[in-house]
């Protein structure tokens, strides 16, 4: 009887006997997990003493999911953590279409992917680095190395020596300034509640300020010339978006020099701390999750296979390259054969710069690499596998 799972680990063994630049720095410092068809996380405290004892177990084992830990450790097998001796942690941010409520997701749901979702969590990577890591933190870009996740999104390593010996405070603390958690408003327009403010022009953050003064002054400009919906988004009344984008050009000039008050607003002091609270959750609730301060937590290995797709976990490079990056074709591991497969109920499948489907309680033929995301995707079973295809 053909049995799928044979096949899969035999794919994978075969991927991990060739697979170079699979190795993460001082492998023997770090802890790793494997995953199987039943459990993601079958056993931790795995480590290995040389890249070689490395490459041998995953060709043997074949495992569904490699995890590597971002720390550094003394002792990487040993338990319970403690007893690892912590000598230092990389810092990862994590980027998932999933959290981000995309309007696609309510059509092909959050297990499933598309060009739309790919897109967006590209762009929300780019934002992350360009906007906090770089300006605000001071990383350079060639110390921020880019992995496609293998599934719905990117994970970010900052490889620079200043972040290793952060604890879990200073994770967090870091974590909450992404997410804008705690920001205090009232700082950003200095002339609020003071006696006799509502004669005083309303001062307030300039484009060209640092830190998330900066980031609330450019978006609010952004919304602003996007139009009347944009700024309805943003809790204003169709009255109060309508008199500000019509005046859009005098309101951007006073901005520009920080004065806020361009034009007469009733209330104006609620109403903009109103506008911009509104405005920093919207961008704080997308990246709230992307931190993990856990220095101990372990993440996808850069180049291992993902088992809910069979696609590697792609090392992209640095931020030059993500751009052009393409998940779906790059990502590929299984690249030769073709395979039968029963699938059940699939949405359309675009990989290697193909469309597959949609699918409804059918048999295809598939190049191996699209039978493998279905099936392990859960949206359908293989009954067949060819290493070369028909002539
Ligand atoms: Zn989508």
């Amino acid at each position: 009887m053909f049995d799928p799972r044979q096949l899969i680990s035999r794919l994978i063994s075969a991927y991990y006997r060739d697979a170079t630049d699979l190795y993460p720095r001082h492998i023997e410092k770090r802890e790793f997990s494997f995953g199987t068809f039943d459990s993601k996380v079958a056993g931790r405290h795995f480590a290995f003493e040389s890249e070689k004892r490395f490459t041998e177990y995953l060709t043997s084992a074949a495992p569904l999911y490699v995890s590597c830990s971002q720390a550094y450790y003394r002792f990487p097998a040993a338990r319970p953590m403690e007893a690892k001796v912590l000598l230092g942690a990389e810092m990862v941010f994590d980027i998932d279409a999933t959290d981000m409520n995309l309007p696609c997701q309510k059509e092909h749901g959050k297990k499933w992917v598309c060009a739309v979702c790919f897109d967006a969590v590209k762009a929300e990577t780019i934002k992350l680095i360009e906007e906090f890591l770089v300006p605000d933190f001071g990383f350079a870009e060639k110390e921020i190395a880019i992995n496609f996740s293998g599934n719905r999104g990117y994970h970010l390593h900052i490889n620079s020596k200043s972040v290793l010996k952060l604890d879990n405070y200073a994770r967090r603390e870091i974590s909450e300034y992404i997410a804008g958690t705690g920001i205090n408003f009232d700082e950003f327009f200095p002339t609020v509640g003071v006696e006799g403010t509502r004669l005083k022009k309303l001062m307030g953050p300039k484009p060209t300020d640092k830190g998330w003064q900066g980031k609330i002054a450019n978006n609010f400009l952004d919304s602003l010339n996007k139009g009347v919906e944009s700024l309805e988004g943003l809790g204003m009344t169709p009255i109060q978006a309508k008199q500000l984008y019509e005046k859009r050009a005098l309101v951007e000039l006073g901005i520009r020099s920080g004065n806020w008050d361009m034009v007469f607003i009733k209330k104006k002091d609620e109403f903009w701390k109103g506008v911009i609270a509104k405005q920093a959750i919207m961008q704080g609730d997308k990246i709230d999750k992307n931190v993990t301060a856990d220095p101990t937590h372990l993440l996808r290995l850069p180049n291992s296979i993902h088992g809910d797709t069979g696609l590697l976990a792609k090392k992209v490079g640095t931020r030059s390259s993500l751009e052009k990056f393409e998940p779906m074709k790059e990502g590929i591991a299984f690249r030769k054969g073709e395979a039968k497969i029963h699938v059940t109920n699939s949405p359309q499948l675009t990989i290697n710069g193909q469309s597959y489907g949609p699918y409804a309680d059918e048999d295809v033929i598939l190049p191996i690499y699209a039978a493998a995301y279905l099936h392990l995707k859960g949206v359908g079973s293989i009954k067949g596998y060819r290493s070369s295809a028909k002539a």
